[in-house]
């Protein structure tokens, strides 16, 4: 039987081979609790990084229609202050 250990350590830990909810026994492998706490941290950090990417790509495109709107509101201004300013 693959236990799935990487080091020769006691497996002690049941790891998701994909993350996520299924709990087969073919999604599932005995880890030693190093590279458990390890495979864990990596699939934290990408789904951390996935998060991040979702949430910068959504600021952009707010970015971008807030910019827009700022520079319809300065055009509008500008056009103002020359008629105030004007001679
Ligand atoms: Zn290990």
């Amino acid at each position: 039987m693959d236990t799935g250990t990487l080091c020769g350590l006691l497996a002690t830990d049941v790891d998701h081979i994909e993350p996520g909810d299924n709990h087969d026994a073919g999604n599932l492998q005995a880890l030693c609790r190093f590279h458990h706490a390890k495979k864990s941290a990596t699939e934290g950090a990408n789904a951390a990084n996935a998060k991040r990417e979702r949430r910068e790509r959504k600021r952009e495109s707010q970015g971008s229609a807030r910019t827009q709107m700022l520079k319809s509101l300065r055009d509008s201004r500008d056009v103002t202050n020359d008629a105030d300013n004007g001679p």
